[in-house]
């Protein structure tokens, strides 16, 4: 129909062909009609640019032509099937396949089948959206995404940057009071003082090395550094994230941490673990803030090959409405948040070859997600040496 129509003179045209001719070719999306036996009668100008070939060469030419080897064999049946039971794979559905052009490279389209039955026998439309610039897009998020997974970090830091310098407040004000007295045993010179001196000094000692450790950690967890996954003991890793969280937290909240014994090693970036726990632990407490009781559990554990960690809060729990976008980016229920936390910590899951759950709670229950994370194996555990 495509080849006549454009190789007839303008004035053999009638003048329904003409405007429908003038309509297909404005089209931005591809447009092939096809008949029962796949044979191509409408071409439009789109798909020229899709796939390279002109109107006359792909008239009447099974559309076959214009698809990937293993859809092209796959083809046959799909027609072969429908026309015999009826049963649609993709006529009024629509789905991502691959496209293949003159040039022989393969790219994703979207393709919407719908279907006519003419004088001529049934006849067959499909609309053909070339996706490239989509999926480009979307490696564009991706790595973006990678980018806001660092960002998100030195973010959380600088709200705990002022918590920072009120928590180390109390272990140096120690410190002081400890050399203190020390300084006034000494000013009495007897060997009891001596005694006194030394275990006092030792308390001095620790309370230096905890405000010491306190800004270490901070630093070592903002640093931007390529991820390095190894097995690491979850426990660990976990204790030193709750740790890191409750010098941050805005409002103090109650966390009770069960650590499994004897759990394999995760195979993991320890820092981007703990921060899917300050994440999670951060929202547990914003919940619980107003709440005298407020509790959060956080515990790890082992599921079949994973090994989890699961943070839970007796709180409200999630609401219906924020369920279906909890974990995509930009959604929140909070005046000031940004929605990133679930859709970084749970990208972060998935990146690991795991995921990041959640149950909603609600009616007295409050939230409960879980970490999943895959269990080193022996030739990992063997290869880093442990
Ligand atoms: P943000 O904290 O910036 O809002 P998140 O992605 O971390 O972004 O959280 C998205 C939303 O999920 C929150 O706004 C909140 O409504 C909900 N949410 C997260 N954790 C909990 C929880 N423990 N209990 C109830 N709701 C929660």
């Amino acid at each position: 129909m495509d080849d006549r129509i454009k190789a007839a003179p303008a004035a053999d045209k009638t003048v329904s062909e003409a405007r429908l001719m003038s309509v297909l070719n404005t089209a931005v999306d591809g447009i092939i009609v096809i008949d029962e036996q796949a044979r191509i009668l409408l071409y439009n100008q789109a798909c020229e640019k899709l796939f390279g070939y002109t109107p006359e060469e792909v008239a009447g030419q099974n559309v076959k032509m214009i698809m990937p080897r293993d859809y092209a064999q796959a083809h046959d049946g799909y027609m072969h099937n429908y026309m015999t039971t009826g049963h649609r794979k993709i006529i009024g559905i629509g789905r991502e396949v691959r496209a293949r052009h003159k040039n022989g490279t393969e790219f994703p389209v979207e393709l919407s089948v719908g279907e006519a039955s003419t004088p001529d026998g049934r006849q067959f439309i499909g609309l053909l959206r070339d996706l490239r610039s989509r999926k480009e897009a979307e490696q564009r998020v991706n790595d973006l995404q990678s980018e806001l997974v660092h960002l998100a970090r030195v973010s959380a830091m600088d709200e705990m940057g002022a918590a920072l310098a009120h928590e180390l407040n109390q272990p140096l004000t120690a410190i002081m009071l400890y050399l203190q007295a020390v300084s006034r045993s000494l000013d009495k010179r007897n060997d009891a003082a001596n005694e006194t001196f030394k275990s006092v000094l030792a308390k001095a000692v620790h309370e230096a090395e905890r405000a010491g450790n306190i800004i270490s950690r901070m630093r070592q967890f903002v640093e931007k550094r390529e991820p390095n996954r190894r097995p690491v003991d979850l426990n660990h890793v976990v204790g030193e994230a709750v740790e890191l969280t409750l010098v941050g937290l805005r409002h103090r909240v109650n966390v009770k941490s069960t650590f499994a014994p004897g759990l394999p090693k995760a195979f993991a970036e320890p820092v981007q673990i703990q921060q899917i726990v300050v994440n999670l632990l951060r929202n547990a407490s914003e919940v619980l803030k107003d709440r005298e009781d407020g509790l959060v559990t956080v515990s790890t554990g082992q599921d079949g090959s994973f090994v989890t960690i699961t943070v839970e809060d007796n709180g409200p729990g999630i609401p219906p409405a924020a369920m279906p976008t909890l974990f995509k980016a930009f959604s929140t229920t909070k005046t000031t948040g940004m929605g990133l936390g679930l859709s970084i910590s749970r990208s972060i899951a998935q990146n690991h070859s795991g995921d990041l759950i959640v149950d909603p709670g609600g009616h007295g229950r409050g939230a409960r997600f879980t970490v999943q994370l895959p269990a080193a194996s022996r030739e990992e555990e063997a290869e880093a040496g442990l």
